[in-house]
């Protein structure tokens, strides 16, 4: 099953993706995920990809896209894979059916999340994540056993730089610019699958797998 995840910024996408991931036995490929581990460790993409991060705009396609064509060409795609938070823009969305054609695994489904702008705001703003294992957490609606403590792997719990109330307000603008595009260009395709992201993460998940199994048969 090769699956995309979309939504905006704090939709779920990543909760989702770690759930979905071991149901589908299919890796997760997060863009954001990439970059940020680039940044801790100081490589020269995270140098480039940082000051875009922290201003809440996209790193510029040519980067973002050289990343995930050397990812997808691993042997565990193979079979399948899960892309969280790529493609972002048109031209990503074009590169990335370039880069599948040429190994001709067409996407099989395209999940959008949605979920209202003020829920989307206290999600992030609420956000926790896992600087070892890159879980996220909520202190509210999905608190860790443990304060500050992931309850996956053990490690600490921090709240990223751009998840800051006037970042996010920008995220969810560009969202809505460069990204929400993409909707109808896989519509046409009749590719996407909407859920319902304002449930309980076990109903998404639920709503989820049934739209997976109504494309599987
Ligand atoms: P995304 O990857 O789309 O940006 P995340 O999966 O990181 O989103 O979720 C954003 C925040 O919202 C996290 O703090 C997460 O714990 C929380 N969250 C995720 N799904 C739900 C849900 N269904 N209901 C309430 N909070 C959620
Ligand atoms: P969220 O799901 O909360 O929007 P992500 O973890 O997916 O956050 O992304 C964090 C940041 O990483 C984005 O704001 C952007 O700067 C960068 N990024 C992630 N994916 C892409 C992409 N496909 N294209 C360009 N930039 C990206
Ligand atoms: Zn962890």
């Amino acid at each position: 099953m090769r699956t995309l995840l979309m939504g905006p910024p704090g939709a779920g996408k990543g909760t989702q993706a770690v759930l979905l991931s071991k149901a589908l036995a299919a890796p997760h490929i997060s863009t954001g995920d990439m970059f940020r581990k680039a940044v801790e460790e100081g490589t020269a993409l995270g140098l480039e990809a940082q000051g875009f991060m922290d201003a809440g705009q996209l790193v510029p396609d040519e980067v973002t896209v050289g990343i995930v064509r050397e990812r997808l060409m691993e042997p565990d795609c193979l079979k399948g894979f899960l892309l969280d938070g790529f493609p972002r823009t048109i031209p990503q969305a074009e590169a990335l059916d370039r880069i599948l054609e040429s190994v001709q695994a067409p996407l099989d489904i395209v999940l959008n999340i949605a979920a209202g702008r003020e829920e989307l705001m206290a999600r992030i703003t609420g956000r926790r994540m896992c600087h070892v294992c890159g879980a996220s957490f909520h202190v509210l609606f999905n608190p860790p056993a443990k304060e500050g403590v992931c309850d996956q792997c053990g490690g600490e719990l921090y709240q990223r730089d751009d998840d800051g109330a006037e970042t996010v307000g920008k995220r969810l603008d560009v969202y809505e610019r460069q990204t929400r595009p993409l909707l109808d260009w896989y519509a046409k395709q009749g590719l996407v699958a909407d859920i319902d992201g304002n449930q309980s993460v076990e109903d998404v998940a639920g709503e989820i797998m049934n739209a997976i199994h109504g494309r599987r048969s």
